[in-house]
């Protein structure tokens, strides 16, 4: 298993550390297809996966589900979180035992999925169906400094349920690519990325 370079005490004092006035872009891998981002004092979780529920599901069968890498922290220490994102509802992009106790200890959080999967995320996390931000591909949203806009991803197929984020945040633009093959169209894409910025 991949063990992280900074966990738990340490790794957050990494992150309270970073935490600056300024227009740098910080961002942690936490594993599998988890990363936080910071950006002018405003975090932003992309898929976290920090549990073993998948781990848990699949004990008593043949498909062993065992973490990649060592969990980076409890989430229930993350208590400075703005938005999160869930590219699609596979467990390991949209885990109950990471966000729940993330929406518990982050009230005002905001969360970003694809406009097809609103009311399975509300389902499987038992809030109001109002609460996701839904984007259908090529629509944007703002939580402010971020703004994402959805992007195709073909999870062996192009779906409405799959979909990548491109995160624009002053300078910066990431692309999170969700759980994606190659897919025709993508090199174009990648010109609208960065069209968006030029
Ligand atoms: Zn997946």
């Amino acid at each position: 298993m991949i063990q992280p370079v900074l966990k738990d005490e340490d790794f957050l004092a990494d992150v309270r550390a970073a935490n600056q006035d300024n227009d740098d872009l910080r961002l942690w891998w936490l594993g599998q297809s988890g990363f936080l981002v910071q950006f002018q004092r405003k975090h932003l979780l992309l898929d976290p996966y920090l549990s073993d529920s998948l781990t848990k599901k699949y004990a008593a069968t043949d498909k062993s589900h065992v973490r990649m890498t060592e969990r980076v922290v409890d989430p229930a220490r993350l208590d400075f979180i703005d938005v999160v994102t869930s590219s699609h509802n596979h467990t390991d992009h949209l885990d109950a035992e990471t966000l729940d106790p993330l929406l518990k200890i982050n009230p005002r959080l905001q969360m970003i999925v694809a406009a097809a999967n609103r009311d399975f995320v509300a389902t499987r996390l038992r809030v109001d169906p109002s609460f996701p931000i839904g984007l259908p591909d090529g629509a944007s949203a703002a939580v402010v400094p971020f703004r994402f806009t959805a992007v195709p991803a073909a999870h062996e197929e192009l779906t409405p349920e799959t979909v990548g984020f491109v995160v624009e945040c002053g300078p910066w633009s990431i692309y999170h690519s969700g759980d994606t093959m190659l897919y025709g169209g993508m090199a174009e894409l990648g010109r609208a990325i960065a069209a968006i910025r030029h």
